[in-house]
This record gives C-alpha cells, sequence and structure tokens, in this order.
C-alpha cells in the first residue's frame, strides 16, 4: 500500500473508468509500478512534476507517494476528473489538475522550476511532445528532466547509439541536448487493457548546453535529410542541401561515401557549422 486511497480496480469501476480508444488508454494499475517509474525520476521533493495524462491516477499517485513537491496534472478525458479531485483531497495542496488537451494548454504559469516532465502518454502524443520539449526556442528548456513511457521500439531509437539501425533523427535531437537512457522495460501486460507492443521508460537529463555547437535548424534539416534517405552514400542524401556539398563533407571529416547512420553527433554538428559558414 503507497497511500490510503481505494485500489485503481475499485477507482475504475465506482467512476465508471472503461479504456477508451481514442485517449489512448492503456492504464497502469500496479501502484508499486507506478512509484519505481517515479523513482526513476530521481529525487522529486523539491521539484514541481508536470504530469501529462493522469488517468485514473496511477502514475499521480505514485508521485505523490514519493514526495513530489506539486504535481500539475493535464488530462484530457473529463470522466477522470472526479478520480483525480478524490486524490487532490488527500494530498492537500499538492496536485492541481488542468483539464484539457496538452498539446493545446500551455501550463509553465502554473509552474515552479526547477521542473520534471513525467507522463504515461499515448504514443503518438508522446512523440509529438518529446520533439516540442526538445526543440524550445531558447535552451536550457523549461524542464530539468523527462521520464516518459514509449512503444519500446521509439524508446530505442531515442536512446540509439552509430552505426544501429534505430540510430536516427530522434537519437540526434535528443542526444545533442540531453542525456537518455531507458530505465524500465514493461510488457504488454502491465497496463489494462494490454496494448499491441512492449513499452520502456525513457529518462533524458537536459545538459546546460548542447554537447556541440550548431545551428538548430542547420543540424536539423541536413540530418533529416540525410535520414530520409538513409541507404544512399551522404554526397547523394544530401545533394539538394548545399552547392558542392562533397567538399563540405570532406571538410566536416565526413567521407562523402558514408552512409548518415555510421557518423556520429559530433561530426553532424561540424558539418552543420561547416554548411552554416559556406
Ligand atoms: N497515466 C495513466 C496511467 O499510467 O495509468 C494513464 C495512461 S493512458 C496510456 C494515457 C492518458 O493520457 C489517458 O488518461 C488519456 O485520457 C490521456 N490523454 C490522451 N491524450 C491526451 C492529450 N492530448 N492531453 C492530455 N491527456 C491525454
Amino acid at each position: 500500500m503507497i497511500d490510503d486511497l481505494p485500489p485503481l480496480r475499485e477507482v475504475i469501476r465506482t467512476h465508471d473508468l472503461r479504456a477508451k480508444k481514442a485517449f489512448g488508454q492503456n492504464f497502469l494499475l500496479d501502484l508499486n509500478l507506478t512509484a519505481r517509474i517515479a523513482r526513476a525520476a530521481g529525487d522529486l521533493h523539491d521539484a514541481d512534476i508536470l504530469e501529462i495524462g493522469p488517468g485514473p491516477g496511477g502514475l499521480t499517485r505514485g508521485l505523490l507517494a514519493e514526495g513530489a513537491r506539486h504535481v500539475l496534472a493535464v488530462e484530457k478525458d473529463p470522466r477522470c476528473l472526479p478520480a483525480l479531485a478524490e486524490i487532490a483531497r488527500s494530498y492537500p495542496g499538492r496536485l492541481q489538475v488542468i483539464a484539457g488537451d496538452a498539446l493545446e494548454v500551455d501550463p509553465l504559469a502554473h509552474l515552479t522550476p526547477p521542473v520534471k516532465v513525467i507522463a504515461n502518454l499515448p504514443y503518438n502524443v508522446g512523440t509529438e511532445l518529446l520533439i516540442r520539449w526538445m526543440t524550445p526556442r531558447d535552451w536550457p528548456p523549461f524542464w530539468d528532466s523527462l521520464t516518459l513511457m514509449f512503444q519500446r521500439e521509439v524508446a530505442e531509437r531515442i536512446t540509439a547509439r552509430p552505426g544501429s539501425k534505430a540510430y536516427g533523427r530522434l537519437a540526434l535531437m535528443v542526444q545533442w541536448r540531453a542525456e537518455a537512457r531507458i530505465v524500465l522495460h514493461l510488457p504488454p501486460e502491465a497496463f489494462t487493457p494490454p496494448p499491441k507492443v512492449s513499452s520502456a521508460v525513457v529518462h533524458i537529463t537536459r545538459l546546460e548546453a548542447p554537447r556541440f555547437p550548431a545551428d538548430p535548424k542547420v543540424l536539423e534539416r541536413l540530418v533529416a535529410a540525410g535520414f530520409n534517405q538513409r541507404r544512399k552514400m551522404l554526397r547523394a542524401a544530401l545533394r539538394g542541401q548545399h552547392k558542392g556539398i562533397e567538399s563540405l563533407l570532406e571538410a566536416a571529416g565526413i567521407p562523402p561515401t558514408a552512409r548518415a547512420e555510421e557518423i556520429e553527433l559530433e561530426r553532424w554538428c561540424r558539418l552543420a557549422r561547416v554548411v552554416a559558414d559556406a
């Protein structure tokens, strides 16, 4: 028992929270597991937590039981609000719920740094938000860390190393300005109802500054072009990107015959600088 609230199965029955596909709902009902996910985000006592998609509140309860200073939860399904209000009553002043779509509401005004983002979200929404959180106008961003559930394959793409099949835009975008690792693997049966695929929790910690200097737009454009045709040699995949790309590749220390997946972050950044200067 991590708290005095009713078990989640009972909460779901009481509030008739049958999982709806339209909301991408696969709930975690094991509070020991949600407390473990909360712990994977590090010490929560001195942080505000932004939780997206609390649903019936399993992870929310894990966060609060693990001592989160304040939890701000954004939930799109209004059916979940009464269950979340019960949790708020049990932890006075520590849980605030915003009813709305996380892709549309801006919760920043309600958060005091340091902020940790923690979420078990529908996979498509999770990837969209990850990209937004990784590409703010200014760096460092509003958050210190992101602890997010993904389809296992996406988690592997985020943490992938050069030379692997999973290595690509997502790995470079995240690892340029953050540290990312998989902290937990979950089988489909961990969820109710079980999804078709396995899942993994990724913990991402931001760096104060990018690992290597580069203009974000130039870097993103080159990486996108390189991996869009990942089987092609870079001199062909990047042909449309700049006049004389072959000599620019060479100036960045990249053999023009190499493929995108062979090139590590440092040389992608070097290429972005060479292209920006050309
Ligand atoms: N966090 C809960 C758990 O672990 O059991 C629920 C997880 S369920 C996979 C995803 C939750 O995100 C659902 O409660 C769903 O209603 C909510 N959701 C889906 N799309 C959302 C969006 N765009 N903004 C906010 N919440 C969303």
